[in-house]
């Protein structure tokens, strides 16, 4: 029986095992409680295999880095976050960051910072570029530019060095496309904790880009992250926990981490009409591929 409903912190229960293996695409274990050897043995025990640590400031990139180096079946990303560059330049009145309240910096302090994103790119554990993108949500209009100018930037980087780049976007979509078209996209361009509509899944389509879904297509009111499911091609669907947060249903609120994956797995076969196994034979894949691992 799962924890009851008074038990709403408590780690949900070990899901029944894949029997093909997948990734997660998207994960920051760092984030999340217990070591990282735990985490990966309790997902490899439920067949995720293989997971992306991702990066989203200085500090998280060298970690997300190191470990990758330090582990089989962990990749690394690297960025600043769309949420973060704003920080770095403007300061963080508000202290939110989890290094607490910081100075302003200006453009100078986010060059240095993404030197170091592009010094760190060049590592061979490290496959991809992001989370990059653009958040209209948490970030207002005085971090706009700012914003973009890093998109840009980690844009750049991607390419130069081959690697994947990582799209966080949200409340964004129009101004992501833009900015993927005017720069160019790399040759791997993977849209983490996918959320268009389906006119948008067509769009990702067209221009080859992978469509990550997290936890949330389980949601009662994501049904249009459910119809972007449908219409998607197959061998551009990723998975992903993007833990700890965006636990799916029926754990929501309760901490994600990567051994919940084969709950989303399920409830995207089940979106798309397939059996479980053809569903996470081409997630294993797909993975692989837009990850050039
Ligand atoms: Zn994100
Ligand atoms: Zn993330």
């Amino acid at each position: 029986m799962p924890a009851n409903a008074s038990d709403k912190n408590a780690a949900p229960p070990l899901p029944e095992p894949l029997r093909v293996p997948v990734a997660d695409s998207h994960t920051h274990l760092d984030m999340q409680s217990g070591t990282v050897a735990d985490a990966l043995a309790k997902a490899a025990s439920v067949g995720v295999t293989t997971v992306v640590q991702v990066g989203c400031d200085l500090a998280g990139s060298r970690w997300a880095a190191e470990t990758a180096a330090a582990h089989d079946g962990v990749h690394a990303t690297v960025a600043l976050h769309p949420n973060e560059a704003p920080r770095i330049v403007h300061g963080d009145p508000d202290g939110w960051s989890r290094q607490g309240a910081r100075e302003p910096g200006g453009d100078a302090a986010l060059d240095d910072a993404l030197a170091e994103i592009d010094r760190l790119a060049a590592l061979p554990q490290v496959r991809g570029v992001g989370e990059t993108g653009l958040d209209y949500f948490r970030t207002g209009p005085e971090g706009k530019e700012a914003q973009e100018r890093s998109f840009r930037a980690h844009i750049e980087i991607a390419k130069r060095h081959g690697r994947t780049l990582v799209i966080h976007d949200r409340d964004a979509h129009a101004d992501v496309l833009r900015v993927l078209k005017e720069e160019g996209a790399p040759e791997r361009t993977v849209f983490h904790c996918y959320s268009g509509d389906a006119e948008m899944a067509e769009i990702c389509a067209g221009a080859g880009y992978f469509m990550s879904f997290a936890g949330n297509v389980t949601f009662k009111n994501a049904r249009n992250l459910r119809e972007a499911l449908s219409v998607a091609p197959l061998e551009l669907v990723l998975v992903e926990t993007d833990a700890p947060f965006l636990t799916p249903a029926p754990y929501r609120g309760r901490p994600n981490a990567p051994y919940l994956v084969p709950v989303t797995v399920r409830a995207m076969a089940a979106v798309r009409g397939v059996d479980e196994d053809t569903l996470a034979t081409a997630l294993g894949s797909n993975t692989a591929r837009a990850f050039g691992y």
